[in-house]
């Protein structure tokens, strides 16, 4: 098939790159100029596990191309993506305007039957918009499908090309057909295709990362409660993740959830159920409890150093909002470093792929190191804020040595209580006593 991505960032790009592999022939297309071109000089402008090998073999073989192009890539396409941002706006609705914008300008290039496809996470009624604004511009036969997308930053490949499901909402018999035919090369394992109404396919995407984000708020709540009464959080997750109704993933208490979806998803729908005068009580206490979570380590290394930190120097591991991406999106280690910021400290950071994240963010104000060792040096704490598998199984001996005093503030429960305090550090992990 012949294909459009209109929006080529972690979404489009991965999408494309893995449309091509399946032998399609698609064409990226991106408003960045420095996106492009550095995608046509054969570099991949966000790090992604896997992405840099398949973009490579599918330009190589002539099947993924890139251009700023919208009008020729539209023309020469039979189904078109629509793989833009929906930023959260002021009043915490998604903000739309790229969505209708890529719409406006996909509209005048349609030259026979085509397949408008929403990737982007959008709220309910947005098909209807987009298919009003390109109607308004067209008298083209066309369809618009909801095509929610479910990849994980960090395994975003392998997630595109084994989904658990696709979904697929449409009220066109033609166009779920297309789709449908498009992604059974990645169902081959027996994995569902779900047709359903575009309504149900819009809310889908905000039920499935709302219920996700639900899941680390209640388990960092009962993290909180396990410090006060000597329980241990892990032991809890054992205990509950082995009944099947609950399973084991998405258990994982921490320093509250961030990234480019969770955040702004929660918060368009909370002005949904506004919109249509449903009360979301779940979804807000979600938001809520997640806000507190951002500053547990900060009032726990105020706890152990005083309120002003203006003498001390913390070393954070992990800028990433999550392991195996450069996204630094809501990140919680950036609102970590934020606060520690206003108490006063100094701040030495070290990440394996994100630190341009916090020099965006923080400039000059905070140290930046190559080497994760070389951040602690005369640190008086080590705070850990992103699971990457490097920092799982570090060199304590020399942490020690280097560290002015032996504490380590875990964010994501890397290590082990016991084992860190018969090595002597005063060990503060989430929810584990
Ligand atoms: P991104 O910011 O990484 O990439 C979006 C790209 O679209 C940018 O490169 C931007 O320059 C480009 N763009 C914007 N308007 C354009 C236009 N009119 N024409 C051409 N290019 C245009 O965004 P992303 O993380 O890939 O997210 C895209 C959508 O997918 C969002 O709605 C997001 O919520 C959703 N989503 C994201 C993820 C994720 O993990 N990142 C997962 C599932 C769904």
């Amino acid at each position: 098939m012949k294909l459009a991505i209109i929006g080529t960032g972690y979404v489009g790009l991965v999408a494309g790159a893995c449309f091509a592999e399946t032998g399609n022939n698609v064409i990226c297309v991106d408003k960045d100029e420095k996106r492009i071109g550095s995608l046509l000089n054969g570099e991949i402008p966000i790090f992604e596990p896997g992405l840099d090998v398949l973009v490579q073999r599918n330009v190589k073989n002539g099947r993924l191309t890139f251009t700023r192009d919208t009008v020729a890539a539209v023309k020469a396409s039979d189904v078109i993506f629509l793989a833009v941002p929906t930023p959260q706006d002021e009043n915490g609705s998604a903000d739309l305007q790229h969505v209708l914008e890529a719409a406006r300008q996909v509209a005048p290039a349609i030259n026979g039957y085509k397949v408008i496809v929403d990737k982007s996470t959008v709220p309910v009624g947005t098909a209807a918009k987009v298919r009003q604004e390109i109607a308004a511009l067209t008298t083209q036969p066309f369809d618009v499908v909801s095509n929610p997308e479910f990849l994980k930053e960090g395994d975003a490949v392998e997630d595109f090309l084994k989904p658990d499901r696709v979904v697929v909402g449409s009220d066109s018999e033609r166009a779920t057909g297309i789709l449908k035919e498009l992604y059974t090369p990645f169902v081959r394992t027996g994995n569902p295709i779900i047709a359903m109404r575009v309504e149900s396919a819009e809310l889908t995407k905000y039920a499935a990362n709302s219920l996700l984000a639900a899941k680390i708020s209640f388990m960092n709540e009962i993290a909180l409660l396990c410090e006060k009464v000597g329980a241990d959080v892990n032991e809890i997750r054992a205990g509950i993740g082995s009944d099947v109704r609950i399973g084991k993933h998405f258990l994982f208490p921490g320093l509250g959830f961030g990234g480019s979806c969770f955040p702004k998803d929660l918060q368009a729908l909370l002005y949904t159920g506004q919109e249509y005068g449903v009360e979301l009580k779940v979804i807000n206490s979600t938001i809520e409890a997640n806000r507190r979570q951002k500053q547990l380590i900060p009032e726990k290394i105020k706890a152990k150093f005083g309120s002003d930190l203006s003498n001390f120097r913390i070393a954070v591991w992990g800028i990433a909002f999550k392991a195996n991406t450069d996204d630094t999106r809501e990140s919680p280690a950036l609102a970590l470093i934020d606060s520690l910021l206003k108490a006063g400290a100094a701040i030495s950071t070290y990440d394996p792929q994100a630190i341009e994240g916090a020099r965006r963010q923080f400039g000059e104000r905070i140290g930046y190191f190559e080497d994760a060792y070389d951040a602690l040096e005369g640190a008086d704490a080590l705070v850990i804020a992103t699971e990457w598998n490097e920092f799982r199984n570090p060199d304590f001996a020399k942490i020690k040595l280097l560290l002015k005093n032996p504490v380590i503030f875990d964010g994501r429960n890397l290590f082990n209580s016991k084992h860190l305090r018969s090595l002597g550090f005063e060990y503060h992990g989430v929810g584990n006593g």
